[in-house]
C-alpha cells in the first residue's frame, strides 16, 4: 500500500478517489463491515424496508464540486427530487412550505416574500460559485461581493435574520426548522449560516434523495474508486497509526478524539492539548420506521415533502435547540423527519413505507426520546402510531456504536462554536504535526453533511505537499 485512508465515510472515499486519480496506489481501511459511514442504508426495521442509518436528504451532495467532478451517475447514483424540499406543519392544520422555485417560495411567504426574493436572488443565481467558496476553509474570496452578501445572512444569529426577514409567525417557524439543522442555539453567532445555505441550495439545486438510499452515494464513490484501481478493506479497525507501516500520505476520516487515540504519543504536547479542547456538540436520538401506509398528515402538503420539520412555532423550536445545547432533553423536541419511500419505491415493499425521525439532545444523553418524538408526529399526523409496523431506536451512544465518528451522538463531527466553524479543528485545518498525515473528516472544513469536500480539500493538500 502506498497511500492510506482510514474510514470510508463520504469524506474518506472522496479523499481516496482524489489520491487514486493522481496515480497513487490507495487503500481504504474501514472498521465496520459495511462501507459508507454516515451514508449507509440498511434493513434496520423489517426485511424489505431499507432505512438510512444517518444521512437521507442531500442538498450539499448535489451542490458539491467534488462529487460534480466524479462520474457518479455512471457508477449508479441517481437523484430523486421530491415535489417539495420541506414542509413545516402547524397546529391549525396547514403547513408552511419551502418551495424549490424562488418565485413560488416568495409568493408563499406573503408580505415577507419580496424582501426574501430580492435578497436571495443573486445568491441563488450564483450558487455554484457561492457553494464553491463556502465549501472550503476561510480564504481570500474570489467573489468578495457575493460572499459579503452571504455573510450578511450567515454571520448573525438565526434569531436576528428571522426578525429582519420574517414578520409572519408561520414564516419564522419555517425558518426555525431549517436553521435548526445547524445543531446550535438559534441566538448563537453564525447560527443562521447553515439554514440560509440550505435555503439557497433548495432554490438552486433542491433537496434530493438518492434512489436506493444514501448507501447509493457511498456505493457510487466506492465503485468509481475501485475502477481507478483502489482497494477497500472493510472490518479493518485502525487502532494505531503503527498499523499503517510506511503508507504515505495517510488521510484520516476520523475526529480529533479518535486521532488522539490512534496517534498515541507521536503528537507533540501542544497539539494534543488543542485536540483535547476540541468540543463535541449535542447528540441525536433517532427512530427508524417500517410503516404499513403513508404518514397520515393533517396537512396534505406534507405528503409531497421529502423532509418535514415538526416543532410548531419559532418559540418552541428555539427552546428545543437551546435546551439540547444546554444539557436538557427537550420535552417538546424539534423533530426532523424524512419519508423517502414516498418518492423512491425501492425503499419498502409495495404500498408500505419507511421513515426516519430524529431530534437533538445533549451529547451522550440517555433519555429515551421515543415518546416525545412520536407525540410531535401524532400532533401533526393523528393516527401515526397505528401504522407503525416496527420502530428501531438509536440513542446517541448507540449511534456511536454504529459509527465511531459520532462522538456522544454528535452528527456534525464537532460543536458549532464560532471558533470551530472558522478554524476546524485548529488553525492548520487538515494538517497535523505528523508528516504526510492529514485529517479529512467532517471535523475539518467545511464540516458536517454529505458533500465529500473535507476529503477533497485534504487530499489535494496532501498531493500538493508530496509534489514538493
Ligand atoms: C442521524 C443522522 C442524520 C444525518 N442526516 C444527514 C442528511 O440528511 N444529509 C446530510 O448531508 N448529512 C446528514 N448527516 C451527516 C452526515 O452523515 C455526516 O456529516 C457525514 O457522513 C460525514 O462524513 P465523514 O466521511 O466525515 O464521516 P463518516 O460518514 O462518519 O465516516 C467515518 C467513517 O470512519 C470509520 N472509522 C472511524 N474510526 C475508524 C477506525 N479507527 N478505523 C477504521 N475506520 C474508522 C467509521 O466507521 C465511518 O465509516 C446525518 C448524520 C446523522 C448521524
Amino acid at each position: 500500500m502506498q497511500a492510506c485512508v482510514v474510514g470510508s465515510g463520504p469524506n474518506g472515499l472522496t479523499a481516496a478517489i482524489v489520491l487514486a486519480r493522481a496515480g497513487l496506489r490507495t487503500t481504504v481501511l474501514e472498521t465496520e463491515d459495511t462501507i459508507g459511514g454516515g451514508a449507509r442504508t440498511l434493513e434496520l426495521t423489517l426485511p424489505g424496508f431499507r432505512n438510512d442509518l444517518c444521512s437521507a436528504i442531500h442538498p450539499m451532495a448535489l451542490s458539491s464540486p467534488a462529487f460534480a467532478s466524479f462520474p457518479l451517475r455512471e457508477h449508479g447514483l441517481e437523484w430523486i427530487q421530491p415535489p417539495l424540499p420541506a414542509a413545516h406543519p402547524l397546529d391549525d392544520g396547514t403547513a408552511a412550505i419551502l418551495f424549490r422555485d424562488l418565485n413560488e417560495a416568495s409568493a408563499h411567504l406573503g408580505p415577507d416574500g419580496p424582501r426574501y426574493r430580492r435578497f436571495l436572488a443573486p445568491l441563488v443565481r450564483n450558487w455554484p460559485r457561492l457553494s464553491r467558496a463556502i465549501l472550503r476553509p476561510i480564504h481570500i474570496p474570489r467573489h468578495p461581493l457575493l460572499l459579503a452578501r452571504f455573510g450578511m445572512l450567515a454571520g448573525p444569529p438565526a434569531a436576528v435574520s428571522a426578525r429582519y426577514f420574517f414578520r409572519s409567525p408561520r414564516n419564522r417557524a419555517l425558518f426555525a426548522g431549517i436553521a435548526a439543522h445547524a445543531v446550535m442555539p438559534l441566538d448563537a453567532l453564525a447560527s443562521g449560516a447553515f439554514g440560509w445555505a440550505l435555503i439557497i441550495a433548495a432554490h438552486a439545486a433542491g433537496w434530493p434523495l438518492p434512489r436506493g438510499g444514501s448507501q447509493s452515494i457511498a456505493s457510487a464513490l466506492a465503485s468509481y474508486f475501485r475502477s481507478l484501481g483502489g482497494e477497500i478493506v472493510a472490518g479493518a479497525r485502525v487502532a494505531s497509526l503503527d498499523q499503517l507501516g510506511n503508507a504515505s500520505p495517510i488521510l484520516l476520516d476520523i475526529t480529533p478524539k479518535q486521532f488522539l487515540e490512534i496517534a498515541g504519543n507521536r503528537l507533540p504536547a501542544s497539539y494534543r492539548r488543542k485536540m483535547e479542547k476540541y468540543r463535541y456538540g449535542p447528540g441525536a436520538f433517532k427512530l427508524d420506521y417500517a410503516l404499513r401506509a403513508p404518514i397520515p398528515w393533517t396537512s396534505p402538503a406534507c405528503r409531497n415533502a421529502g423532509t418535514v420539520h415538526l416543532g410548531g412555532s419559532w418559540e418552541e423550536i428555539e427552546r428545543s435547540e437551546r435546551e439540547a445545547a444546554g444539557g436538557i432533553a427537550p420535552e417538546k423536541p424539534l423533530v426532523l423527519l424524512t419519508q423517502p419511500s414516498l418518492f423512491d419505491p425501492t425503499r419498502a415493499p409495495a404500498g408500505q413505507h419507511t421513515a426516519w425521525a430524529y431530534c437533538h439532545v445533549p451529547n451522550g444523553c440517555e433519555v429515551d426520546m421515543t415518546g416525545r418524538i412520536e407525540a410531535q408526529i401524532e400532533r401533526f399526523a393523528p393516527g401515526f402510531r397505528a401504522i407503525v409496523l416496527k420502530r428501531t431506536s438509536f440513542s446517541p451512544r448507540q449511534m456511536e456504536q454504529h459509527n465511531a465518528n459520532l462522538i456522544g451522538g454528535d452528527i456534525m463531527g464537532g460543536a458549532h462554536t464560532l471558533k470551530q466553524i472558522l478554524l476546524r479543528p485548529s488553525i492548520g485545518f487538515y494538517r497535523t504535526p505528523l508528516k504526510n498525515v492529514y485529517l479529512c473528516s467532517s471535523s475539518t472544513p467545511p464540516g458536517g453533511g454529505v458533500h465529500g469536500m473535507c476529503g477533497y480539500n485534504a487530499a489535494h493538500l496532501a498531493l500538493g505537499a508530496l509534489s514538493h
